[in-house]
């Protein structure tokens, strides 16, 4: 029988499903070919109650909703000094692919774009570059609650097609940021982006967020808690690219997209919601995602400085 929630859910899909605005990432040439109207919503409870709608079995790449996780992970692996040494935590203002760094320092200004996501990569401890996507990829998992495939085709198309990432990543390396290659770093990046999950498995992400780094499906710790904070803190001022001001007034929820359609926001103690829609807006944001989240921001007043 369908929950309440899943009721509820089905009314704010239903009233979003005609919107047919914005168009999907064409700059990776595979995701270009995704079908554009696919649509799901998903919500998971910190206690690992998990309600969703719509095309919830349909797969996508996560992109740049790798950002935050694999940061975390970079914090848990060198602590916050080392990792603030390397990438700032201000908002940039500028678009995800941005070449821009801190004139100064030569940090990228924050972790949620191209630049700072390519070097908290870098710092991924393991002893060669497939033990670093192992810890990668299991770390995403154990917040998902299964094992994560990589999409050979996305990740192909971007590895042959992404000079600008490549560009960047030789840019820091001129800098110092990196202090490797930036070949292996960048494509390590781009299998990062290209892991493949359902709206389901980024609810859970979220939800595991949201619990303060405890999967709500296992139970397994899989965050340090003061990891996920600043995690959280980062995603609320930096997470939607170029378009977090209209984000944080209008949803008020820490977040992330990712040019495969997907958006993760968090209720911090709450809950876990997972939206899913591939056709973007000018800024790279799901269309349908950001309508479905203001939508329920306002209806379940989860605005985090709601004032009753
Ligand atoms: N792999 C994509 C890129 O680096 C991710 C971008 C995104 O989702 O914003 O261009």
């Amino acid at each position: 029988m369908r929950s309440i929630v899943e009721a509820y859910l089905s009314d704010v899909h239903a009233a979003l499903r005609d919107e047919r605005g914005g168009a999907v990432a064409d700059y990776i040439p595979e995701l270009a070919a995704v079908p554009d109207d696919d649509f799901a919503i998903a919500l998971c409870t910190t206690d690992g109650a998990l309600y969703a709608v719509g095309d919830a079995d349909v797969p996508f790449t996560i992109q740049s909703i790798s950002k935050p996780f694999t940061y975390a992970l970079a914090l848990a692996d060198h602590g916050v000094a080392a990792v603030d040494a390397k990438v700032g935590v201000e908002p940039s203002g500028d678009a995800f692919n941005e070449i821009s760094l801190e004139p100064d320092t030569g940090r990228p200004r924050n972790p949620m774009i191209n630049a700072g996501a390519i070097t908290t990569a870098s710092l991924v401890a393991g002893g060669d570059d497939e033990e670093r996507f192992a810890r990668v990829r299991a770390l995403y998992s154990a917040c998902a609650g299964r094992t994560l495939e990589l999409d050979e085709a996305v990740f192909g198309s971007e590895l042959e097609s992404g000079h600008r990432n490549r560009a960047i990543g030789y840019m820091l390396r001129t800098v110092g940021i990196l202090e490797d290659d930036p070949e292996p770093i960048v494509a390590r990046y781009f299998r990062q982006c290209a892991l493949r999950l359902d709206v389901r498995d980024l609810a859970r992400m979220a939800a595991t967020l949201a619990a303060a780094g405890i999967s709500p499906t296992t139970g397994e710790r899989v965050l340090p808690e003061a990891v996920v904070e600043r995690t959280l803190g980062v995603m609320t001022t930096c997470g939607m690219y170029d378009a977090a001001g209209d984000w944080v007034t209008a949803v008020g929820l820490p977040a992330k997209s990712g040019v495969g359609g997907g958006i993760l926001a968090v209720l911090p103690g709450q809950l876990g919601i997972a939206i899913f829609s591939p056709r973007l807006d000018a800024h790279g944001n799901s269309v349908r995602g950001v309508a479905a989240c203001q939508r329920l921001a306002r209806e379940m007043e989860l605005h985090m400085l709601h004032v009753g």
